[in-house]
Parts: structure tokens; sequence; C-alpha cells
């Protein structure tokens, strides 16, 4: 397929992505695993221009090119609103999560508007509730749809460390962490549900504050989830490069999620009025915290 050029001036460190266009066979992937929360997985494109260093995505079979090249290349799915439509009956009470392999909102959305044109699918399937996870600002670009989703919707905004130079070493292309607060804000002002998703957890410069953070920028939920490495993965080097070797050790992980959970508390558990005479209650249940999740 022979690349084209990007539809509008891109900015200038996407001058050199390879938008290479395509006509999905497929559009919804089902998720099995009921912990993640989803039943289908929707991603508009394939490849993120966003390339962040430790993505998993990049060894994914499917991939167009090696794992050497993420980020420089992006495949929108030309078909992936007609295709939703033809499967919208396969969403009846169901939660569909934009996007597990690719950032709805990277920047070539901009343009091609193939999460929007998803999203005005999903908003005919009443029963249909959408997770859109990002790390980009350019979502209020749909604001006013997103808001007419009601409480059917909410968006995870990726927010992996509170040090904006963690970001530039790692997430070289995706915005920068004060943009994401501001999207956050902006979205929670507007209605919206708003999670922090720190995943994967990065090297963090005070995790209370951080916390905090999150907490004031709207945020309803946050979760913290582990960084899981490749094979051989050349990540390792980075860490170990900058000192940040931390990260992959579960007290590390632990010691961050507890500043989220003094922030954002478990839901508390719900105890009814002992009866007269009833036998004595059984000893409480832990509930799963929403940090148990790993991302
Ligand atoms: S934004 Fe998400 S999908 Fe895109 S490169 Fe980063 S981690 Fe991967």
């Amino acid at each position: 397929m022979t690349p084209l050029l990007l539809p509008s001036d891109p900015p200038p460190l996407f001058r050199d992505l390879q938008v290479e266009p395509e006509e999905a066979r497929s559009i919804l992937r089902p998720q099995k695993n009921d912990g993640y929360g989803f039943g289908f997985a929707l991603s508009p494109y394939r490849g993120c221009a966003h390339g962040c260093r430790y993505c998993y995505v990049r060894e994914y079979p499917n991939a167009l090119h090696g794992p050497e090249d993420w980020g420089g290349w992006v495949s929108p799915k030309l078909n992936a609103p007609e295709l939703l439509w033809s499967q919208r009956h396969r969403l009846h009470n169901e939660r569909v999560f934009m996007a597990s392999a690719t950032d709805p909102y990277q920047p070539l959305e901009r343009d091609y508007r193939l999460t929007r044109r998803c999203l005005e699918v999903l908003l005919l399937c009443p029963t249909t509730r959408v997770i859109i996870h990002t790390r980009s600002p350019l979502v209020l670009q749909d604001l006013d749809l997103l808001r007419s989703f009601g409480n059917r919707l909410s968006v995870g905004f990726s927010i992996p460390t509170d040090d904006d130079t963690v970001r530039q070493a790692v997430e070289l292309r995706a915005p920068a962490i004060p943009s994401r607060w501001a999207a956050m804000e902006r979205l929670a002002r507007a209605g919206i549900r708003v999670t922090a998703a720190v995943a994967p957890l990065l090297a963090v410069h005070d995790a209370r504050t951080f916390a905090r953070r999150a907490r004031a920028s709207g945020a309803q939920g946050a979760w913290v989830g582990s960084l899981r490495l490749l094979k051989r993965d050349p990540f390792y080097g980075l860490l170990a490069e900058h000192g940040w070797l931390k990260v992959l050790d579960p007290a590390y992980a632990d010691e961050v999620r507890q500043a989220f959970h003094e922030v954002f508390p478990p839901p508390r558990e719900v105890r009814e009025r002992p009866v007269k005479a009833a036998p004595p209650p059984p000893p409480p249940v832990r509930q799963p915290g929403l940090f148990d999740k790993v991302g």
C-alpha cells in the first residue's frame, strides 16, 4: 500500500509519520477476561503515533512494521464506523473500551474523525456503555458528543507520572502532562465522568501530591497499573540509564497505590442493621479495591 501524506499540516514531531489507510475486516475485539470490565475493545486505528517507548502493542503480530518503527506509522481503519454499525446487534448491554491497542485521540483523529464517527454509532446503542482511554486533550473536540452519552460514558486519562521530564523521555510524542490535567478538568466541569489511570506506573516525584492533583482535576476514581516489560525489552535499558528501575519493584507500586488509596478510598462496605436475636454477622469480607487492577 502506498503511504499517503497527512491530510493537514502536522506538527514537527509527526512530519515523518507514515499514514497507511486500510479497510478493516473486523472492528470489535471480544475481551474474554471479565476482570477487565468490558466486553469489547474497539480500535479505530492500527498503530499509534504517540509511540510510547514501553507500549506493549509494538510487538503485536498484526503490526505493519517491526517494534523499532513503533510510533512511525498508523493505519486509519476507514470503514470502522460502517463495520461497527453492521455489528451493533452484538453490543446490547455491553461495555466497549476505546481503545486497547491505539490512542483513539492520537493526532490523526483531528482529520480522520474515525473515533468520533464510531462514537456516533455507539450513541445509537442505548444499552451500551463506553469507556474512552486516552492521553490526549484532542478528546475535547468531541466534548458535546461525549456529553450526550450521559452516564453511559467515562473518560480515563492515562497519566503515568507527575513529572513531565519523565514523560519527555518515555512518551516523547504524547501530549504533555499539564495538558492532560487541563483536559481532565474541562471534561469534569462539563459533567463527564473522568478517571485517572496511573498506568503504566513510571517514576513519580511525589505520590501524595500526585493523587491530590488527580482529585483536584476532577477525577472520580483512579487506579495504578504496574509496568510490564516484553521479553528482552530495550525499555529496560532506558529505565536503567535514568535510574528508574524502581518502577519494576512491586513495593514501589504498592507505595504509590497506597497514596492514591488515601485520596480515593474504595467504597465502604454496606452493612445491614443487625436484627435482634439474629446470629452474629460473618466477619467482613474485603471488597476488591479500585487499585487492585493491573494495567
Ligand atoms: S498512547 Fe497507548 S497505544 Fe499509543 S503508543 Fe502510547 S501506550 Fe501505546
